[in-house]
């Protein structure tokens, strides 16, 4: 799986992914704009043409992004090295909507109709955390 930011400077490659996540939690509502469209994409992750600049969000994680166009690359968990990519980097994909997160951040002003798995973000900690 292929993908680029806006301006084309940074190319990023990922051999495995998961269905689509969605994240309405403040942090990446503050980031994205709105609601956060996200891929699990584990550690094999392969950035290329330059290197993301990189924003600790949190003590657990990162976000990256192109310092040139501002594109969101990642989202980072810092212990595990692993990545969760904007879906919308990759457009020739297609991708199936699993599951919405941090359903109890998410404001009045909006819902999605698709019929999906729907967690808490104490449900979403708890199925991460390590066992
Ligand atoms: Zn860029
Ligand atoms: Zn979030």
């Amino acid at each position: 799986m292929k993908g680029q930011c806006l301006c084309g400077s940074i190319e990023v490659e990922a051999s495995d992914q998961t269905d689509l996540s969605v994240c309405h939690c403040t942090t990446c509502r503050r980031w994205a704009g709105g609601p956060m469209f996200a891929v699990h994409c584990g550690a094999d992750v392969r950035f290329s043409g330059g290197t993301p600049s990189r924003y600790q969000s949190s003590d657990w994680a990162e976000r990256g992004f192109c310092s040139h166009c501002g594109t969101h690359l990642f989202y980072c968990l810092l212990p595990t090295g692993e990545y969760v990519l904007p879906v919308g980097l990759f457009q020739e994909q297609d991708f199936s909507f699993a599951s919405q997160i941090f359903i109890e951040e998410k404001p009045g002003y909006y819902d999605f109709s698709n019929q999906v798995k729907t967690l808490t973000g104490q449900q979403v900690f708890e199925q991460f955390a390590p066992k």
